[in-house]
This record gives structure tokens, C-alpha cells and sequence, in this order.
């Protein structure tokens, strides 16, 4: 299966790269020629024109194809073989080798290459960086340019070479952020009502359940679902029965405020976890929910009508699990129905 490319850090990364590479080779053109070497500024004509191609192709596509591997080859050879080039007519003090160092890193950017191939690719960076220190080393560069220009050029040249690495890894990260944020948003965040799904509460109360600070402090769970939610299905249709469970999980988060978690534990429950609460605050979180209930109409415009919910609590005790509490709170909850709904049960 193809990939889709914003999908992947790796090539959003790339891209940004290959663009501050294009704009650097083309300010490079009219410096070289200012410094006398013309043949490096025919050089970076030919990489202008390179990267621009890349741009285009990379930049027209939204999935990963062969093109692309292609285009990262001939980045890799262009970047290597300016550095040569270039280090030949000014040496290495010019510090235009430093840009090849960038390529190491590359391979570690994406998961789609083996750990032997990343290996290898960055030891292959290693033999080139090796290579021309060894090479140029006592070298006499082939192009006459006052030493302190040279001078100048490598240290603008080391400047940039660290400014394009950080921001690299900067963008690199920032995207990696992004993509998290989703990530959590998508597997912990209830689609149709925006509170969290069943997997966030169940993993967050178990943290606190099991976290040495907190495993002793007393919890309460409160299991809420609404009455004769089916009929109400039958009678409206499923579009305003999703609205109902939309507006019921704001009434429920609306009044628990920050003194605890709302779920959507499934269908037209919820479940509420409240920190640090007794008995007591058990009970009246419970019955703050019913009255809110009691007190609201819900309406679309199309149909209004009167929703009653029936909570089930249980307070939890000493080494309990959450799956117990959870147990005990829904039996209660059970209780309640069998009452008469509309009420609430500990
Ligand atoms: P009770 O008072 O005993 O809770 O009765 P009830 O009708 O509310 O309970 P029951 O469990 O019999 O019915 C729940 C219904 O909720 C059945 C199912 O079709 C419906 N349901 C479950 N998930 C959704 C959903 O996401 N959207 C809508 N519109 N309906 C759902
Ligand atoms: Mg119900
Ligand atoms: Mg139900």
C-alpha cells in the first residue's frame, strides 16, 4: 500500500529542506562569481535547477512513489558531490563539506528503512567525511581566493550548517507534536459527543488507582444513562437520538465542571469519575445531574422533549480495581432503573 505523504514527517520535512537547499544554491550563484571561481557558480546553477525539479515533483503529489526515492538519491549525490567540488577549488577551511554532514542524519528520520540500511547509509556519510578530511588535508585549493575570505565564507558556512540541521529537527519534532495531538484526539476523544471514550477513563482511573501517590485517596464512579432512550430512537429517528446523546453528554461534563472526568462509556451512558469524592459528594454530583436534566428541554428546532437520566454510584474502597468500581456502580445503576429511572442509587 502506498503512503500518504502528508502522512509522513519524513517528506514534509524534506520538502522545507530541499526548499532553504535551493534558495542557498542560488545565493551561492552570484557569490562565486564575485569570489572569481566561475566554475562553482556553473556548479550551483546545475543544483538550482536540480532542486527546483525535486520541488516540483515532490511537491505535486500527495502519495509516495518510486520518483521520489529517485529524487533522494540525487540529492544525496548532489550534496556530496558540491562539497567535493567545491572543497577542491577552496578547500576544506571554506566549509562546504559540512553540508554532506547533513545527509547523516537523513536515514533516522523515517521508519521506512531497515536498521542495517540506515547503517549503512550513515557509514557511507562517515567514509565521505573521513575521506575528504584525509584527502584535503595540507590540500592547496585550486582557486586563489584571499585566505580571509575563505576564512569568512566557513564561518558562514559552519553558521548555516548548524542554523538548517536545528531547524530540521525543529520541524521535525513540531510535525511529530502534531501528529501526536491527533493521534490521542482520535483514540481517546468520543466523535459524536466530544467527551472521552471508555479507554481514556478506563486507562486514566487505573494510573491513579496504581500510582503509589494517589492509590490510597478516595475515588467515585457514576454511571449515568438515559431513560427509555431507545423509544426515543423510535419515535424521532437516530439523527435526534444522537442529538440527545450529544446535548446529554454537555449537561453531564457542563455540571461536573473540573471536579471530575466524563466518558462515553457506549450507546447513552456515561460514566463520570470524580477524584478524591466521598459518599457525600457522590450523592450530590448525582442528584446536581438529575435536577439538570429535570430542568432542560432538548430541542433541535424539529422535535423538543424531556430526557430523564437514572445515575448508578459507588464509592470506591481500599485496593479496588476499576473494573470493580465499575462493576458495583453499574449494578446500582440497575437498581435504580428497576425503581422507577430518574433517580439515583449508591
Ligand atoms: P433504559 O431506560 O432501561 O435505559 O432503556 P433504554 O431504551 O434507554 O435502553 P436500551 O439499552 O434498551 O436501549 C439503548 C438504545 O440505544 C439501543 C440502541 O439502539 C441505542 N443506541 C446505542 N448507541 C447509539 C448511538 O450512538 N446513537 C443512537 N441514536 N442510538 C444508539
Ligand atoms: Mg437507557
Ligand atoms: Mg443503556
Amino acid at each position: 500500500m502506498k503512503l500518504l505523504k502528508h502522512e509522513n514527517h519524513y517528506w514534509k520535512v524534506g520538502f522545507i529542506g530541499l526548499i532553504l537547499a535551493g534558495v542557498m544554491h542560488l545565493l551561492f550563484i552570484p557569490l562565486f562569481l564575485l569570489l572569481g571561481v566561475w566554475e562553482l557558480s556553473l556548479v550551483n546553477i546545475f543544483s538550482v535547477l536540480l532542486y527546483a525539479y525535486a520541488i516540483f515533483v515532490l511537491g505535486d503529489k500527495t502519495l509516495m512513489t518510486h520518483d521520489d526515492r529517485t529524487i533522494g538519491w540525487l540529492v544525496y549525490g548532489e550534496l556530496i558531490l558540491h562539497g567535493i567540488v567545491a572543497t577542491y577549488y577552496l578547500g576544506l577551511e571554506s566549509g562546504f563539506h559540512l553540508y554532506i554532514y547533513t545527509l547523516a542524519m537523513l536515514p533516522f528520520f523515517t521508519q521506512r528503512y531497515s536498521a542495517p540500511v540506515q547503517i549503512v547509509r550513515l557509514g557511507g556519510i562517515i567514509v565521505v567525511a573521513l575521506f575528504l578530511n584525509v584527502y584535503f588535508r595540507d590540500y592547496q585549493p585550486l582557486a586563489g581566493v584571499a585566505r580571509e575570505y575563505v576564512f569568512v565564507l566557513g564561518n558562514v558556512n559552519l553558521v548555516l550548517f548548524l542554523l538548517i540541521t536545528s531547524i530540521l529537527i525543529y520541524l521535525y519534532t513540531q510535525s511529530e507534536t502534531v501528529h501526536y495531538d491527533r493521534l490521542f484526539h482520535r483514540s481517546n476523544i468520543d466523535p459524536l459527543t466530544g467527551v472521552y471514550n471508555r479507554r481514556y477513563l478506563a486507562e486514566y482511573c487505573e494510573k491513579i488507582f496504581q500510582n503509589k501517590v494517589t492509590q490510597n485517596r478516595s475515588a467515585a464512579l457514576l454511571v449515568i444513562d438515559i431513560d427509555h432512550f431507545k423509544s426515543i430512537n423510535d419515535t424521532y429517528g437516530h439523527h435526534f437520538g444522537d442529538f440527545v446523546i450529544g446535548k446529554a453528554a454537555d449537561i453531564i461534563s457542563e455540571t461536573i465542571g473540573d471536579t471530575g472526568i466524563t466518558a462515553r462509556w457506549g450507546g447513552e451512558e456515561f460514566v463520570v469519575f470524580l477524584p478524591e469524592a466521598d459518599t457525600e459528594k457522590l450523592r450530590q454530583t448525582g442528584e446536581r445531574i438529575l435536577d439538570r436534566f429535570r430542568g432542560t428541554t432538548i430541542s433541535n428546532g424539529k422535535h423538543a422533549l424531556a430526557v430523564s437520566v437514572t445515575c448508578g454510584g459507588a464509592v470506591r474502597q481500599r485496593g479496588e480495581s476499576f473494573t470493580e468500581l465499575f462493576i458495583q456502580a453499574d449494578e446500582v445503576l440497575y437498581r435504580g432503573k428497576s425503581a422507577g429511572r430518574d433517580c439515583m442509587c449508591i
